[in-house]
């Protein structure tokens, strides 16, 4: 299987911040990024070339791809249809299957399930009956698509209350799944390449309030065995979707010590961002490696970090991260802040010792 060598260019499907970062991750190994979405002022387009186009235009897929060697998306919700279009004109990694999966939420548990991942108990509610008849309770109550950073979710203690949220977000199809009392939340990201090797980033201790990821901490301290079981399932996942590409598998650790997978992310996640400071190798060089067929890069820690998510009006703070010798700021130069939004993150690095300057 050929390379894509440095020069080429890389189509990205989407145009927010991970479709940026990946463009810059891009740039930086001399390939040229250009990215394709909806929206006329996409913030990937800040810093790469951006062609505006509906997701179901087929026409301007193909003169997408054409200006393309290889394509790769940036979240998980660009419709099948729009990467099946594209792969008539050019290799799209990580391709159809994964979004597949991660699209849906009950596909994508029956997935883990038959991959051989353990997960909290979960039951489909798509009708009365399976209300009357839920026994995954207490539970989280989600909708099985568009849900996404706590949205589209209820916490439901019994039937009752379960029976009342599934009508206040409109009766959709739905997975209700037993609450996990869990000891922390951790993710796994995994690098799959063109010849099926795998490289696992090092696992991230991560920190979420009302559903939105706030910190990702590594090294996250926790045993190594069950860092161990945690890089075991992520490869697993990698190797079970048969993916080229990255993946990230966001997981509970349970009190009693098991690992239960919760939800994956076929590109770059989130949790994987204190890399671009931190680690050998960044989340984006290496996605951009791998959907080239270059080799795939170390993922060695070079300092313990935190990751901070600015979220909102957080980034307003920008001149405190900016004057903080330990903090490395980065803005998606979004225009406008709204509650809940990402606008940027901070990594906080630890200084390794060195010879002192005074
Ligand atoms: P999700 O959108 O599925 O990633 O859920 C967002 C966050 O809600 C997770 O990171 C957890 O903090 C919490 N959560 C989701 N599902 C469960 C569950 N079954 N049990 C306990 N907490 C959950």
């Amino acid at each position: 299987m050929s390379m894509i060598p440095p020069g080429s260019t890389i189509g990205i499907l989407g145009g927010g911040q991970l479709g940026r970062m990946t463009a810059m991750a891009a740039e930086r190994l001399g390939y040229k990024a250009l990215s394709y979405s909806p929206e006329a002022d996409a913030i990937a387009g800040q810093v790469a070339p951006h062609r505006q186009g509906a997701y179901d235009d087929t026409a301007a897929l193909a003169r997408f791809a054409a200006e393309v060697d290889v394509i790769t998306y940036e979240f998980e919700n660009v419709p099948e249809g729009t990467v099946a279009a594209c792969e008539k004109h050019k290799p799209v990694r990580p391709g159809v299957r994964p979004i597949h999966f991660a699209q849906h939420r009950l596909r994508e548990k029956a997935f883990f399930r038959q991959a051989g991942l353990g997960t909290a108990a979960y039951q489909a509610i798509r009708s009365l009956a399976d209300v009357a008849g839920a026994t995954a309770l207490p539970g989280i109550l989600k909708t099985c698509t568009e849900g996404y950073d706590g949205k589209g979710q209820a916490r439901v203690a019994d039937k009752e209350e379960l029976a009342e949220a599934w009508d206040r977000l409109g009766r959709p199809e739905c997975i209700l799944e037993a609450l996990v009392d869990f000891e922390c939340e951790i993710s796994a990201i995994v690098a799959r390449g063109l010849d099926g090797e795998t490289r696992c980033f090092p696992i991230g201790l991560n920190d979420h309030r009302d559903g939105i990821l706030r910190t990702t901490t590594v090294p996250s301290g926790l045993p190594t065995t069950i860092l161990a079981e945690a890089e075991r399932l992520g490869v697993q996942l990698a190797n079970s979707l048969g993916l080229v590409g990255l993946v990230a598998l966001e997981m509970f650790v349970t009190k009693d010590g098991r690992v239960l997978a919760n939800e994956m992310a076929p590109r770059p996640h989130n949790s994987g961002h204190w890399t671009m400071d931190a680690c050998a190798t960044s989340q984006f060089e290496q996605l951009v490696r791998v959907i080239c067929g270059l080799p795939l890069g170390a993922v060695d820690v070079l300092a313990p970090s935190r990751m901070e998510n600015l979220i909102g009006d957080e980034a307003g703070d920008w001149l405190r991260f900016v004057s903080d010798p330990t903090a490395r700021l980065h803005l998606y130069g979004k225009a406008r802040a709204r509650p809940g939004r990402k606008m940027g993150h901070v990594t906080y690095v630890l200084p390794v010792a060195g010879p002192s300057r005074t």
